[in-house]
């Protein structure tokens, strides 16, 4: 089947650039620093490094601080070169960077969670410091006067946070499968929506405040894009995974969302193409092609003297067919199916070749990935692995190494029925947002 996925021409890929192997942990949080040639990680460990390269291609710390227990999370903000680490204990420590990354001055700490703080982000424009613990508390503090302003409990323990400096609205992805948007004041936090499309825990979330599309990513393998912008309540799934979503990327300028898997998998995703959402499951007691009963069905199954069939759903036009009458497979990339997916015989036929182009490619980065970012100003792209390295990625258009295009491994069908959960979605956008 090896025909069956071919990069798009002009696709790029990521080529393996550098890697650092000196961990003794896993690197929970790592960034690329940009124009610097630098890395920022901090580790299970209990080290914050800054790896510089130097002229042998190496990457060699310039800091290297130890914490008095576990580092879980980071926010680096360049233009102020401002650190802050969220730790295990609850309290998130701020740091500053020399302008040659040399050297690393504390500069204050935050007493912000009872318990290990999930997610910690710095919002320059507003001077806050948003974060999340697994006290299933929002918090936000103010940067400049160390003072908190505001709380918010959230369902079940934070992993995905997002902020549009815009509108001021917090995106909070959660370990219900739930995201919670709040709008933010100064002190005050409301509650504007919550929706629910995974059945598995919020992962990963990333928002586009150009598009104004929120992807969320979840351990059911899947991604969803919300079209927060569109206000009509759109959300496309996005099958391309095998494993866990671990992260989630946007690159404005090439309209591409990069999103990776625990077990390795990297997936660069075209935004430039109008995707479809999947169709309603339809309800019927029997075959709507041939007219076989479905099991449960006992009347026509007596009536008609046949044995009751299972049912299944084709996954373009929805309808509830037979095994029989659904014995192919295709992929829908325009609905989102990048693998190979049920559909019934006259979807089957009316599929061309054309509709098949995969809007995605898929890069194996031969690490089971923990944490990645990436970098815009470079197109740089950092991942960590729980192998404890770091690689380093750049994108190319003709680079082999690291870029193997899997074949015939997509085998994994859609287990969920995604509309069905998406109507919550469509029904809470009816109430207006605020944006
Ligand atoms: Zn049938
Ligand atoms: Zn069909």
């Amino acid at each position: 089947m090896a025909a069956e996925i071919q990069p798009q021409p002009q696709a790029r890929k990521p080529c393996l650039l550098s890697k650092i192997e000196a961990f003794q942990e896993v690197v929970t949080s790592a960034v690329i620093i940009p124009k610097e040639d630098g890395v920022i990680s901090v580790s299970e460990d209990r080290a914050i490094r800054v790896w510089l390269k130097r002229d042998s291609g190496q990457y060699w710390p310039s800091v290297h601080h130890t914490m008095p227990s576990s580092s879980t999370c980071m926010s680096f903000n360049p233009e102020t070169r401002r650190l802050s680490v969220g730790m295990d204990t609850g309290s998130i420590c701020e740091f500053v960077l020399s302008e040659d990354y040399n050297k690393m001055t504390p500069a204050r700490t935050y007493q912000a969670h009872q318990g290990r703080v999930t997610v910690v982000l710095f919002v320059l424009e507003m001077e806050w410091l948003l974060s999340t613990g697994q006290d299933k508390n929002f918090t936000w503090h103010c940067s400049e006067s160390g003072q908190q302003l505001g709380t918010y409990r959230t369902a079940a323990w934070v992993s995905g946070l997002q902020f549009d400096v815009e509108t001021r609205h917090a995106f909070v992805g959660d370990q219900s499968g739930q995201v919670t948007i709040l709008k933010l004041e100064q002190d005050i936090c409301s509650l504007v929506t919550t929706f629910k499309g995974h059945t598995g825990n919020v992962t990963a979330l990333c928002w586009d405040p150009v598009q104004r599309v929120l992807f969320s990513g979840s351990s059911d393998h899947s991604i969803i894009m919300w079209d927060i912008g569109g206000r009509k309540g759109t959300a496309i799934e996005l099958q391309g995974h095998n494993d866990k979503v671990q992260g989630l990327c946007y690159a404005s300028h090439t309209r591409q969302l990069i999103s990776c898997s625990s077990d390795g998998g990297i997936v660069i995703w075209n935004m430039d193409v109008t995707r479809q959402e999947t169709p309603e499951w339809l309800d019927s007691d029997s075959c709507q092609k041939c007219e076989q009963p479905f099991f449960w069905n006992f009347k026509q199954m007596w009536d008609s003297k046949k044995i009751g069939l299972r049912q299944h759903h084709c996954r373009k036009c929805g309808q509830a067919v037979c095994g029989k009458c659904s014995s192919k497979r295709s992929t829908i990339p325009l609905m989102g199916f990048e693998f190979e997916v049920r559909v019934c015989d006259s979807c089957h036929e009316s599929i061309t070749d054309e509709d098949r182009a995969p809007t995605a490619t898929f890069h194996d980065s031969k690490h089971g990935i923990v944490y990645m970012h990436y970098e815009p100003t470079t197109g740089n792209l950092l991942t960590s692995g729980a192998d404890k390295v770091i690689k380093v990625w750049t994108e190319t258009n003709g680079c082999i190494f690291g870029s193997q295009i899997r074949e015939g491994t997509f085998t994994r069908l859609s287990l969920i029925h995604l509309p069905k959960r998406l109507g919550l979605f469509r029904l809470l956008l009816t109430n207006p947002l605020t944006f």
